[in-house]
């Protein structure tokens, strides 16, 4: 059965879109620790990410480098932190997290209710500033 990123980077589910390649999907994570928060997803579906073929690996990041160039014009911050967990999504994925502290990459707090208009906002901003 197809993971949830895989349909939602057909289109069967919706999301909040940043940018795409022929390789790779960004979208904002649904349930973010913050404003910003996206993930990066190969659209070749694989659960664990170390399992990538090493090349898409690398590329993967380079990808994710310039998401993260985009949510760092939109969203005030010191840097952009990077995670891999992957314990709830059998689909390799990358979190990129705003952050200013250490706090604000903490995947046990409690998160911030973030409405759709912000959502949509969000997106529309980052997506405008991503340079692939
Ligand atoms: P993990 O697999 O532990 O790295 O966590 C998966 C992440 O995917 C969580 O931060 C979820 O909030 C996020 N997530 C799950 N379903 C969706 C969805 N439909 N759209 C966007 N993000 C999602």
């Amino acid at each position: 059965m197809a993971s949830i990123f895989t349909k939602i980077i057909k289109g069967e589910i919706p999301s909040y879109k940043i940018a795409e390649d022929d390789r790779f999907f960004a979208f904002l994570d649904i349930n973010p620790l913050g404003e910003g928060h996206t993930l990066v997803v190969p659209k070749e579906e694989i659960d664990y990410i170390f399992d990538l073929n090493a090349e898409v690996l690398a590329d993967m990041m380079v990808f994710a480098q310039k998401i993260a160039k985009a949510i760092k014009e939109v969203i005030p911050c010191n840097r952009i932190g990077v995670s891999v967990i992957g314990l709830e999504v059998p689909h390799a994925h990358i979190h990129l997290v705003p952050i200013n502290t250490l706090g604000d990459i903490n995947f046990s707090k409690s998160r911030p209710q973030i409405s759709k208009e912000v959502f949509e906002d969000l997106s529309q901003k980052i997506s405008q500033k991503v340079i692939l």
